[in-house]
């Protein structure tokens, strides 16, 4: 079976077909570096993406913080990872760079904040008790 993968490792966009048998990888064509054939070799095999998300702030300036994965993750775990995010809650303040959720799906991927989030009502810092990050539904499974 061949797969056609566009490598996105550079602008160039590369078309790499991906000969696989039994489950193995045989054969790698059409990239034009190292890259693209690491790149299409994972992509076929177990593609994986940075999730970007918002996840819910209980008390906060606003009702939501932007939130991202640390690393990429299994793409055919997104959805269970989704779940797990839909289901937490932070408590305000939330400090960009913060970490609200640690090995998603037994990923040992991190949920960070991508921005900071204030007390409602408040100004100045937004740094805070990290034992308060988690809201009452607790950090994720
Ligand atoms: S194979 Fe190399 S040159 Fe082609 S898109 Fe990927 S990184 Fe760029």
């Amino acid at each position: 079976m061949i797969k056609r993968v566009v490598c996105v490792s550079c602008p160039v966009g590369c078309e790499v077909a991906v000969d696989i048998a039994d489950g193995q990888v045989r054969r790698i064509a059409g990239n034009r570096c190292p890259r693209g054939e690491a790149y299409a070799r994972q992509e076929a095999v177990e593609p994986m993406r940075v999730v970007a998300t918002s996840l819910k702030v209980v008390g906060g300036e606003r009702p939501l913080v932007s939130v991202r994965t640390d690393r990429p993750v299994p793409r055919r775990l997104i959805p269970e990872i989704m779940g797990a995010v839909r289901r937490l809650a932070v408590e305000a303040p939330v400090e960009i760079g913060q970490v609200l959720a640690e090995d998603l799906a037994g990923t040992g991927a991190r949920l960070v904040a991508t921005r900071s989030v204030r007390r409602e009502g408040t100004t100045g810092t937004t740094a805070g008790d990290p034992r308060r990050q988690f809201g009452e539904r607790g950090p994720a499974p």
